[in-house]
């Protein structure tokens, strides 16, 4: 079903099914290959964020940069591939009404699957990232590799019955390796350590797949404004995740920032009590173990503030522009945690001098944020904005 869309074989972490798609020919078609789609995701990211309202060629030219007629071939590329439609006329100042053109979001789709340490949820989304179908299941990470593979699998097949996709993006607890699709110790689940669950999801599902940490997803899903709401507007921003565990994805000038190793972005586990109590990754004193204990003796109050020292290091260290908050727990005592974080970062502005503090929201993204950024891993790349 649906039309061939551009292939996401060659992006950073996402791996493609071996033997599937054809060679590529020489040298120099590669590069013109790769000039072609790279303006085609410029038009088609215009197209995207335009909505029905659509967008007239003439402005395509102008917000890309590129000619009338370079602009003419790669829309008349994306009518042809069923991506972009015309969606009628609108008045322009002085001359004739232009045609505008619209993105067709039913004419791909991802699959998204956040796998927490006791659930999954998985979604199937269309090209703008709207959710057109869910399913949720218990499922523990500690159920062992063949028994969460299978358990996933199942309900990504029961979900796309049918509907050919893109690929699949995966989010979970890290550590992990974004590159490659490689778990490591992920915290409270050792065993993970150095499993391929990327390869092993494409040889069970035939499907390209990336696989991700929760936060960095979520994050990912927020820049792109997906249904979660707040964009970030080209800016940078700290998403702080607190569920089973306490996470943060980061958002650097428009783009997820991952690090070398996909390293960043391990908040939780910044030692803040020299000798303080034992944290699942092994170390003592971290500020996930603080957070999650306050949780746990249901003083969110106390939890908010940890978490809200947290955030204080992070701006900090960055100078980011917005901490969003979300998670199961965020979720639950939503106002306490804004509150408690808000009273932290306030604190620590009016010693610098600075005014207000950074501004402090709650993620409109909710319990679906994480599986909504996931299917964003394979989108994403569509529109060139796939990397940070
Ligand atoms: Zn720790």
């Amino acid at each position: 079903m649906g039309p061939e869309v551009p292939g996401v074989g060659d992006v950073p972490g996402v791996a493609d099914v071996p033997g599937v798609r054809g060679g590529r020919g020489g040298e120099a078609g590669v590069n013109l290959l790769n000039l072609r789609s790279h303006n085609a995701a410029l038009v088609l990211d215009l197209l995207r964020t335009a909505g029905p309202a659509g967008i007239s060629r003439l402005e395509l030219a102008e917000r890309t940069g590129l000619t009338p007629q370079a602009v003419s071939k790669i829309t008349a590329r994306l009518r042809a591939e069923g991506l972009a439609v015309e969606a009628g006329r609108r008045a322009s100042t002085g001359g004739k009404p232009r045609t505008v053109l619209r993105l067709v979001p039913e004419a791909g789709h991802a699959v998204g699957l956040h796998l927490d340490r006791d659930e999954l949820t998985v979604v199937l989304c269309d090209l703008t990232g709207a959710v057109v179908a869910e399913r949720r299941a218990s499922l523990g990470l500690g159920a062992g590799a063949d028994a969460v593979v299978e358990g996933a699998a199942g309900e990504v097949e029961a979900l796309i019955a049918g509907v050919s996709v893109l690929g699949v993006g995966v989010a979970l607890p890290g550590p992990l390796d974004h590159v490659r699709g490689v778990l490591h110790r992920v915290t409270g689940f050792p065993e993970w350590d150095g499993f391929p669950l990327r390869d092993v999801l494409v040889g069970r599902l035939g499907v390209p797949v990336a696989v991700d940490k929760d936060t960095n997803a979520a994050a990912l899903g927020i820049a792109l404004g997906g249904g979660s709401g707040a964009g970030s507007g080209g800016g940078s921003f700290a998403y702080l995740h607190l569920g089973t565990g306490l996470g943060a994805g980061l958002v650097i000038g428009g783009g997820v920032h991952r690090g070398a190793r996909t390293g960043a972005g391990e908040f939780g586990h910044q030692v803040i009590q020299l000798g303080g109590p034992v944290c699942g990754c092994g170390d003592r004193g971290c500020i996930e173990v603080l957070c999650l204990e306050a949780v746990g003796r249901g003083d969110v109050d106390e939890a908010a503030r940890v978490m809200g020292v947290g955030a204080a290091n992070l701006v900090g260290l960055l100078d980011i522009d917005l901490v969003l908050l979300g998670g199961r727990t965020v979720a639950g005592h939503p106002e306490a945690f804004v509150r408690g974080v808000r009273a932290v970062l306030g604190e620590r502005a009016r010693r610098e001098g600075v005014g207000a503090g950074v501004p402090v929201r709650v993620a409109s993204g909710g319990a679906r944020g994480v599986a909504e950024g996931a299917a964003q891993l394979l989108l994403a790349p569509l529109f060139g904005r796939g990397e940070g």
